[in-house]
């Protein structure tokens, strides 16, 4: 049977230093993850079972470019550790978690702070704040293979060269097993999946010419202009 339109391109990430592409199934993205950041939206980070929203496969953007969108004033930075899986399941055991990983990458949930606050103020879903084209600006993925599983190091953020997120992989409330033991509690996990595993604090808001360089240590470097 023949498709009755052209199917949507199917979204990917490039791999560092391959001619290969990872194709992108889902995108789970934790909320609160670091409790400095909870605190900073109003939270109290007492452990308490994650939560997680979904951003679009083809919001991923890796040439360095992030659109200012429609319809906010006040779009924020949020700088991230993706995780990439090469399999998945259901009830994913925390051990046996990292066996599903193929690799890493820095990224960036972009987040239209004001439409997300007017959500949770009516009780609303998310995607308005987070779900947008072009809100999940990415590097390359590099291989668990190459690199091992970060669990701790620095991951930062700079605008136009000044510091404005700064945290460790090793505070994150729930870490990365933890992360996939509960999506997929509730979900299938599979091969293709991304899951950005939470900001650190100092999240604010960016505007056009603003320079954004994310880093996570053993992972890599995002370079991304707002335009
Ligand atoms: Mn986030």
């Amino acid at each position: 049977m023949a498709y009755i339109i052209d199917p949507p391109r199917q979204a990917a990430l490039p791999i560092a230093g391959s001619p290969q592409l990872f194709p992108v199934h889902r995108i789970y993205c934790i909320g609160r993850n670091y409790a400095e950041h909870a605190r900073e939206m109003g939270h109290d980070p007492n452990r308490e079972p994650p939560f997680f929203f979904q951003k679009n496969p083809d919001n991923l953007r890796v040439d360095g470019k992030f659109p200012y969108p429609s319809g906010t004033s006040d779009v924020h930075h949020e700088i991230e550790m993706i995780v990439a899986l090469k399999s998945g399941g259901v009830n994913i055991k925390p051990e046996a978690a990292l066996d599903h990983v193929l690799g890493y990458g820095v990224a960036l949930d972009m987040t239209r702070r004001d439409l997300q606050g007017e959500a949770k103020k009516l009780g609303r879903p998310w995607e308005i704040g987070k779900a947008f084209e072009h809100s999940a600006p990415s590097t390359p993925l590099v291989l668990a293979d190459a690199i091992g599983h970060p669990s701790q190091g620095a991951i930062w953020l700079d605008v136009n060269g000044k510091r404005r997120q700064t945290g460790d992989l090793n505070q994150m409330i729930w870490d990365i097993p933890g992360q996939m033991a509960y999506i997929s509690s509730l979900f299938e996990l599979r091969a293709g999946d991304v899951i950005m595993t939470g900001t650190p604090s100092g999240v604010a808001a960016v505007v056009r010419g603003d320079v954004l360089h994310g880093h996570v240590d053993g992972v890599g470097d995002l370079k991304v202009e707002v335009v």
